[in-house]
């Protein structure tokens, strides 16, 4: 309750706001004055406490107290032991369901894919190493259609082992990264000169500053988990879409974090799009191309776990060379490019808008694939 209406619940004529009440009343309008936070609720709980504890031993009973008259009080610590306990699990929001918000990269010779003869024969959640395969649904998935010649059919144990390959990766890369911004989240400025790690932060996500390295730690923590727990692959080779995506994730927020301890979890896993150019040979070939493929999935999962967006280049003197959705930095479209095709998606233009724009760079997705794939060139694997 605000502190205006305690104070009326709890008034009494002619008697001055201090000892124990006067402790609830600073304590109540801390936690009032942002941030809230769990420390200011649990001074908050002490002093109701020390408030039930003097004037029991007064009265008896604190409720005899004229203070508390209106239970005001007693109100006030039912509210405060509610924001105490957890707060319950939300189911997250997964896919959006409007095909505008898939995000996407294209990449590959398309038109020098074979045509295939089988039909894929791939059963729903087949589990995999470190991850689930899924067939494409056409009720599920109706943004787009199967085919109707030139199959591909199921995953050669090539393919198979191209995508445990990529994720192994990827899931190594974002362990370094996670781990790298738990040593910059201690740090209160950086070295001169910086570290490594440092460095491939400020060239990521600017210059040093603890909100959006709180920020970024904790995407990397739900990205991190989000890859530890498995994400569902899911096969679009095999469809108008997938003819020509690579890799795609719509955005979602799949992150929690418990009111009550503060941990952050996923609740649900992470679905990933993958389509023929995913598996060509040559330009995007795996093999020679490992830290573009970890930059790409990082990039996806970034757009599926965080939410994040991809936000427009800068040039060289900080100057947009595209328009936003919104610069209104509450907004979930905040730094979205208004053309998915105009992004800053590569070391330089990662680079530029952290060092002009760092407030964007921390929800641009290819920021994140950069760190990572980075960190992953840095500690090899
Ligand atoms: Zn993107």
């Amino acid at each position: 309750m605000t502190f205006a209406a305690f104070k009326k619940l709890t008034a009494k004529n002619f008697s001055l706001r201090n000892g124990a009440i006067g402790d609830i009343d600073a304590a109540l309008k801390a936690y009032h004055t942002p941030p809230a936070t769990k420390d200011k609720l649990n001074t908050l709980k002490q002093a109701i406490d020390a408030f039930k504890q003097v004037k029991n031993l007064k009265h008896g009973n604190y409720t005899q107290s004229g203070r508390e008259g209106k239970s005001g009080v007693t109100l006030l610590g039912t509210q405060v032991a509610e924001a105490l306990k957890p707060a319950p699990l939300v189911t997250p929001s997964t896919l959006v369901s409007a095909h505008g918000n898939l995000r996407q990269v294209q990449q590959g010779p398309v038109g020098a894919f074979p045509s295939g003869t089988n039909y894929r024969v791939g059963a729903e959640n087949t589990r995999m190493e470190g991850w689930s395969y899924a067939p494409f649904d056409p009720v599920e998935f109706s943004w787009t259609s199967a085919i109707t010649s030139g199959f591909h059919g199921a995953l050669s144990l090539t393919q198979t082992s191209r995508v445990t390959e990529a994720l192994r990766r990827t899931k190594m890369a974002l362990g370094f990264a996670h781990r790298a911004m738990v040593r910059i989240s201690k740090v209160t400025s950086f070295s001169s000169p910086a570290t490594t790690e440092e460095a491939l932060y400020i060239s990521s996500f600017g210059s040093y500053d603890a909100r959006r390295i709180a920020r970024v730690m904790r995407n990397f923590t739900v990205l991190k988990l989000a890859i530890d727990r498995g994400p569902r692959i899911v096969d679009m080779r095999d469809t108008d879409y997938g003819l020509r995506c690579y890799a795609a994730c719509f955005r979602g927020t799949l992150g929690q974090t418990d009111g009550g301890t503060g941990q952050v979890s996923v609740l649900s896993a992470l679905t990933v799009f993958l389509g023929r150019a995913f598996f060509v040979s040559g330009t995007m070939n795996y093999g020679d191309s490992t830290d573009a493929t970890v930059g790409t999935l990082v990039h996806e999962f970034a757009h599926g776990a965080i939410n994040a967006v991809d936000v427009p280049p800068v040039d060289a003197s900080g100057t947009w060379l595209h328009a936003r959705e919104s610069d209104i930095p509450t907004d979930t479209n905040f730094g979205a490019s208004t053309d998915n095709s105009v992004q800053a998606s590569t070391a330089t233009t990662v680079r530029l808008l952290g060092q002009h724009k760092p407030d964007y760079a921390i929800v641009n997705a290819d920021s994140y694939g950069q760190f990572a794939s980075g960190m992953l060139r840095h500690y090899g694997g």
